[in-house]
């Protein structure tokens, strides 16, 4: 059997759990292949997904629309002013838009704050995944600011599990998840 690669791994750290009429929460909407999954997966549920770029939300929109998703042209920094219903899931999937402006990223202290609230929202057993990107510059002081802040998360509070392929080059992608405890 081949160890899992790091995306159908995340994806898989959230189907575990979900259950067809849960809240669920896509914090970077990008193209929006998670956002469908998300939607999928919850039929029943809602998902709210959401994104700083307007070209994004607009384009996940008209490929993905389904009356189980809100797409939100916000930052995820502000998920309460938008949910204050108890969430199952969420997925960040950090970085650039591929194929957009790069120079609208995900940065570490909007990131931070978008994690603590959303964990707040989480039911007991939800669970947070994290695609880290650090191949660019702002990606490697994302990851370094949110290890820190996560490493120092209290053990009666969450797990936290950082999966990773430590042999892989060009900065491959890894993954952190979060889950609250019951
Ligand atoms: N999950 C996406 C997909 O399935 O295509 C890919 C996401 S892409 C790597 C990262 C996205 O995060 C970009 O579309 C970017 O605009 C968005 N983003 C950057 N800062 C954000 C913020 N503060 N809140 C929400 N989205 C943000």
């Amino acid at each position: 059997m081949m160890l899992q690669r790091i995306l159908p791994a995340g994806k898989d750290f959230i189907k575990e759990i979900v259950s067809p009429e849960d809240i669920l929460v896509d914090a970077t909407c990008g193209n929006g292949h998670d956002t469908a999954f998300l939607s999928r997966l919850a039929p029943d549920g809602h998902i709210y997904s959401f994104d700083v770029q307007a070209e994004a939300i607009d384009s996940a929109r008209e490929k993905y629309q389904a009356d189980n998703i809100s797409f939100v042209h916000d930052g995820h920094e502000n998920i309460s002013k938008y949910i204050s219903t108890p969430v199952k899931a969420g997925i960040f999937n950090l970085g650039y838009l591929p194929g957009g402006d790069k120079s609208i990223t995900t940065v570490y202290d909007t990131t931070i704050t978008a994690v603590d609230t959303l964990f707040n929202l989480l039911t007991p057993g939800g669970r947070i995944i994290i695609v880290v990107y650090h191949g660019h510059d702002s990606g490697k002081i994302e990851r370094d600011a949110l290890l820190e802040n996560l490493s120092a998360w209290p053990q009666d509070k969450a797990q936290v599990l950082q999966y990773q392929y430590i042999n892989q080059k060009n900065s491959a992608p890894f993954l952190l998840v979060i889950e609250k405890l019951k």
